[in-house]
Formats: C-alpha cells, sequence, structure tokens
C-alpha cells in the first residue's frame, strides 16, 4: 500500500509538469490581477484629471499639452519611463467662447458652437441675414447661386424631417406612419446628396467655396438621429466662421429662412490662433527585466475632437491602459519583456502619432510581442480579431483562457481576421506587419451618442466595463509578455478580389506631420 502510494505520488509529479504549475502560477497572478483591479482602481481619479480638468484635446491646442503631460507625470509616478516624443508639427488653435443668437425676428440664444479650427469673429461678432442653400439640379444652377449670397450667412445642413430617434418612431408611430417617414428620409437623403454633388464639394470644404463668393459666416448642423445630439468637426474656411447649430435651433432658422422671414443671426467665435506648436506622441517603458528589447505595446490615442471633452474617443482607452500598468507595476513587477504604452497625438486627422513611432523606431518595431490598442468607447471588451495573422488563433485563443470565466464567456474571436485599413491605430503596426488588434467594446450606442459628438462627456463613462477591459489588458499584457518566444507574424493569403485581382495587404499608411495650413 505505501509502495504503492508511492509511486502514485511518483506519476502526479510527472503529471504536475513544468507547464501545468506554470499554469498554475499564472492563475495566481490571473487572481492577483483582479483583485488588485476591484480593491485600489484609480479609474475614476484619471477619468476626472484627464476629461473634466484638460477636457477636450485637440491636436496641437494648449489642452492636448497639458494631457501629454499629465500622462508622462503619472506613467512616471507609476515607475514607468515617459516621455513625450516629438514628431512633427501642427496649427495651434485654441477654443474660446462661442455665442449663436438669433436677433430677428426675435431674440433667440442657439444652442451652437465654433468649429474647431475655424477663423475667429471679430470680438462683438458678425450679424447678418441667414439663408438656406437650396437643392441644385446642375453645376452651373449651383454657380449661379453662388452669385447671390455676398453678406450672407448660410445654412449648409441639410434639414431632416424629424428631430425625434428613429426608435422613438419606430415605437409610437402607426406601422404605416413609420413606413411612410422611412421612405420620404430617405428620398430627402437622396436628393440631398445630389445636390451636394453638383458643388463639388464636402460639407467640409464647401465653406470655403461659400467664403470666396463673399459669404461671411457658415452654420452647419451635423445630426446624429438622437435629439440634442450632432457631431463637432473642423473647419476649412480660411476667413469666416463656421458654426455647428444642434437639429431643433437650425430647424427653426432653416424653416425662417425657407418662409421668406429673412431670420438674422449673431456669431460670436473667441478662438485664439496660437501659430504652430510641435505634435507629441506620449510613450512610457517598463523596461523588460529579461527580454529588455522585446516589447509588448499598449496602444490608445490621446487626442479627441472637441465638440465635449472626449471621454469615450478615446479618454477611456488612455485612462484603460494606464489602470492596467497601475495594476502590473503592483503584481508583476518582474516583467520579462519591456511593457510600452503608446498614447499617440492626432489620431483623428489619420493616425498619425501612431503612424509616425512606426517610422521612427524600426529597431522596437522589429521587436514587437503584440500590440494590444482600444479605441472604440467604454464598453466591455467583446470581439478580438487576428488582423490577417495566419498564427493569431494559437496565442491570443490560448491567452484568452486565462481571462475571468464571465468576461472570457463574451469574448467573440475572429481569425485570422483580416488587416485593418485605418480605423484605430493598430492598423499602423499592422501595415507595417507586426501583430496589433483592435480591442472592441459593446457599443452603447457609441456612434449616435458619444462619437466625434456634443455629448461625449464624463458621464458617459461605465466604470465597470472599464475596470473590466482594465482587467483584460492587464491579463493579456502579463501572458504576451512571459511567453517563451515572439509570436508568428506570419500572414494570411489574402484573397481574390470580385474583379479576379489579388488583394494586397495594406501598406499605405503615413503619417502627416504637419497640418499645411
Ligand atoms: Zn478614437
Amino acid at each position: 500500500m505505501k509502495h504503492h502510494g508511492m509511486k502514485s505520488l511518483g506519476l502526479a509529479l510527472l503529471l504536475l509538469s513544468a507547464p501545468t504549475i506554470f499554469a498554475q502560477n499564472k492563475d495566481a497572478m490571473v487572481s492577483s490581477i483582479v483583485q488588485e483591479a476591484n480593491a485600489n482602481s484609480q479609474l475614476e481619479k484619471y477619468a476626472f484629471e484627464l476629461v473634466d480638468m484638460i477636457g477636450p484635446r485637440l491636436v496641437g491646442s494648449p489642452q492636448m499639452q497639458q494631457a501629454h503631460d499629465w500622462v508622462v507625470k503619472n506613467y512616471n509616478a507609476l515607475g514607468a519611463q515617459a516621455r513625450n516624443e516629438p514628431y512633427g508639427e501642427w496649427r495651434s488653435w485654441e477654443r474660446g467662447t462661442s455665442q449663436v443668437t438669433m436677433t430677428y425676428p426675435r431674440i433667440k440664444s442657439l444652442e451652437g458652437t465654433q468649429l474647431a479650427f475655424s477663423p475667429m469673429t471679430k470680438e462683438k461678432g458678425i450679424e447678418a441675414e441667414v439663408v438656406a442653400m437650396p437643392l441644385f439640379s446642375s453645376q452651373s444652377d449651383f454657380q449661379s447661386w453662388l452669385k447671390t449670397i455676398k453678406g450672407k450667412i448660410i445654412l449648409i445642413g441639410m434639414n431632416p424631417l424629424s428631430g425625434r430617434s428613429d426608435a422613438n418612431w419606430k415605437e409610437s408611430a402607426s406601422p404605416k406612419g413609420y413606413e411612410k417617414y422611412q421612405t420620404l428620409k430617405s428620398d430627402q437623403l437622396k436628393k440631398w446628396e445630389g445636390s451636394m454633388s453638383y458643388t463639388g464639394s464636402t460639407r467640409r470644404t464647401l465653406p470655403l467655396a461659400l467664403e470666396n463668393a463673399g459669404a461671411v459666416g457658415v452654420i452647419d448642423s451635423y445630426w446624429t438621429e438622437l435629439p440634442g445630439i450632432t457631431r463637432i468637426f473642423d473647419a476649412k474656411s480660411k476667413q469666416i466662421p463656421v458654426f455647428n447649430v444642434g437639429l431643433e435651433d437650425y430647424g427653426l432658422l432653416y424653416r425662417m429662412a425657407e418662409h421668406g422671414v429673412k431670420p438674422r443671426v449673431s456669431l460670436q467665435g473667441n478662438s485664439k490662433e496660437l501659430g504652430i506648436s510641435k505634435t507629441y506622441n506620449s510613450i512610457a517603458e517598463i523596461k523588460g527585466k529579461e527580454k529588455p528589447d522585446e516589447y509588448v505595446v499598449l496602444s490608445a490615442h490621446l487626442d479627441s475632437w472637441d465638440g465635449a471633452s472626449g471621454a469615450t474617443d478615446n479618454a477611456t482607452g488612455v485612462i484603460t491602459m494606464m489602470e492596467a500598468v497601475r495594476i502590473l507595476r503592483k503584481v508583476y513587477p518582474e516583467n520579462k519583456r519591456t511593457i510600452l504604452v503608446g498614447n499617440w497625438g492626432s489620431e483623428e486627422q489619420g493616425l498619425n502619432g501612431s503612424s509616425a513611432f512606426v517610422e521612427d523606431h524600426p529597431e522596437i518595431a522589429k521587436n514587437i510581442q503584440v500590440v494590444w490598442n482600444q479605441d472604440n468607447g467604454t464598453g466591455r471588451i467583446v470581439r478580438i480579431g487576428g488582423s490577417g495573422f495566419e498564427k493569431s488563433y494559437e496565442y491570443i485563443s490560448r491567452w484568452v483562457q486565462y481571462l475571468p470565466e464571465e468576461f472570457r464567456n463574451e469574448i467573440q474571436t475572429s481569425f485570422p481576421g483580416m488587416p485593418g485599413t485605418g480605423g484605430s491605430d493598430h492598423s499602423s503596426f499592422v501595415q507595417k506587419g507586426i501583430p496589433a488588434f483592435g480591442l472592441s467594446s459593446t457599443s452603447w450606442d457609441y456612434g449616435k451618442v458619444t462619437w466625434h459628438t456634443n455629448r461625449d462627456t464624463y458621464d458617459k463613462i461605465v466604470f465597470d466595463e472599464v475596470k473590466q477591459n482594465a482587467i483584460i489588458v492587464a491579463i493579456l499584457t502579463y501572458l504576451a509578455s512571459e511567453e517563451p518566444t515572439l509570436v508568428s507574424r506570419e500572414k494570411i493569403i489574402l484573397p481574390i478580389d470580385k474583379d479576379g485581382k489579388q488583394t494586397v495587404w495594406p501598406i499605405n499608411l503615413q503619417s502627416k506631420r504637419t497640418s499645411g495650413n
């Protein structure tokens, strides 16, 4: 019996071979990560400082610089080596107050704001009659209309048929009424797009054509199909101010103009032109103790549009990475590979910061294990694709097994996936053949509520889901750091397209290092 028992123990020890013990160590590490995240989360503090105190982070603006400095300060405090790395320069524009007032036929403050990079107005603003851009049936139609707009403020957005959400219509209209609304809505859009094609411009470039024709101001409205929510991008005009006005007030002006009332509006925008400023990426590194020249990269762009405060695009990505590093510093101080955090500048103008980083650091690029990028809102991570790397299923599927069960069960993986062509910063790495992956979140109606809107604010952050993401990133980073060797970079054979042509791996991304205006 004893003898037999000894034998069993020997067998048991044999079964508990190195990988099994390793797995147990890993499970213990995963528990420590989860525990630290739940016990000492700093996410709300990070979010308050970045989203509320610093606010929007438009490329080239003083607030963007404050954000870069904040990132460096926090990572240094976590024991990382952090730096702001210059890669170019950009026009520096600082938002001031915006006021839009209807002055005739009655006084009303309107919900509106100057677009980013829009020229400022005179101190007291400009006041003029408002006209609505009509539907054009030809290019010459547009050209002759241009001759009538001198001295006017032009409404250049389509005025939607209804300011109610589609869900609201569906719920409350009769089935027949809903169907009719859908038909009218798509007819209106088709007509509007047809008319726009005769202008030879987009809504973004049209203000410059109107400026050249003598207009004194432009008002756009870029509704997201939810009441009160509108997108705020940038202006391409050189002299005249471009403002966005929310759907509700925009419709008011539009109807008055159409009825021949000749409404008047005062536009006041006190932005500042501050010349040219340097653009940066904020980089933090925790040197690997065993393989310092190999990297696991945590990626999230720091810049934002400035219609609100860039809470879910992409402060949530930034604080997820910061919290993941905070956790790892505490429970995994002996990181085998170097953990590198990239908080990129100017993602919104075309992934400029991240692509500059890849261009400027071939020595890092060739030794990157994997890149984890997060940039689609506050929701919990539920999708990971293989970005077109043949063997991605092997290591990612294996690592995902270590996530807490309730997180893991929700994650859908798609392997080998396709290489991205520019949705977010992981594309900058994928284009150079580096295994880089977007960690995709549940939507929380990102497209209509927060993405580049006037409502992307602190209150939209769902902290429990961001905490879940910090845990996921910390675990995946730990596992990628511990992996015995660098993972395969083998690419899939891309398909033949419908015209019989071989599709090719995307390689066209190039960083734009100046604003050029
Ligand atoms: Zn983004």
